[in-house]
């Protein structure tokens, strides 16, 4: 085995608010994108594009030690991150749990495939919602300090207006749909369980990454039993 880096507390401070990101993986075993060290997180400006309001947002599907969906936010070149147990619920009487963790590379965005095993989140990770969204909070530092993040979804399954509440302790959050037309009992983690980039279910992802025997059957327990009959017709097909 090669031995593990370890970087010193100063080189880590490069990398501003991805210290505890870059930290925690290493770059030479993990497929996830390395941040970039620069006084801001990916060592660019927020700028222009964040003030135009075009922040944006994704939500992972990931089994790790346990399933859970990571929800995270844009805010000032980095993403926020929040992991969800049960994923996001559209019925505004429903609290779900969200525990803050660090923020992550604005390239985790586009990250799906599989954290082999042994490493920090070991497990498949689908990009289960991604698009843009728009804070209803008049400033969004502000919001974070005080615990009550008010915002709009513009994405492919997650639409309308939400908040993301502290509840004890700096890091419990609880995520909460506000009632309008987006508001629903339908659950989305059942009935619409695919990548929003390559259609795929949980099992495909861990498959075609080359996971472990163990890694896709963890991967496939996740998929609603509808996703894994519909996998398993295209696969009958293709065979015949
Ligand atoms: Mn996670």
């Amino acid at each position: 085995m090669a031995s593990r880096r370890t970087p010193s507390a100063k080189d880590l401070s490069r990398y501003g608010v991805l210290a505890e990101y870059t930290r925690k993986r290493d770059f030479r075993i993990t497929p996830e994108p390395p941040g970039r060290p620069g006084s801001r997180a990916g060592g660019r400006s927020p700028g222009a594009r964040e003030s135009r309001g075009a922040r944006e947002f994704v939500v992972q599907k990931h089994r790790a030690g346990h399933l859970h969906y990571d929800f995270r936010l844009e805010h000032d070149g980095a993403m926020l991150s929040w992991a969800v147990p049960k994923g996001p619920s559209l019925d505004p009487a429903v609290k779900r749990l969200g525990m803050q963790t660090e923020p992550h590379p604005m390239d985790y965005n586009h990250f799906e495939g599989v954290i082999p095993e042994g490493e920090y989140g070991g497990g498949t990770v689908m990009i289960w919602d991604n698009g843009t969204w728009e804070p209803e909070s008049p400033d969004v530092g502000t919001a974070l300090a005080k615990g009550q993040l008010k915002f709009r979804l513009h994405g492919k399954k997650l639409r309308g207006s939400w908040v993301l509440v502290r509840t004890r302790g700096p890091r419990t959050w609880l995520l909460i749909k506000h009632r309008d037309e987006h508001a629903s009992s339908d659950d989305l983690t059942q009935t619409r369980p695919l990548s929003v980039v390559s259609r795929r279910t949980m099992a495909a992802i861990a498959k075609a990454a080359g996971a472990t025997a163990r890694q896709r059957e963890q991967a496939a327990g996740t998929d609603p039993e509808r996703a894994r009959s519909a996998a398993d017709r295209t696969r009958a097909r293709c065979a015949g």
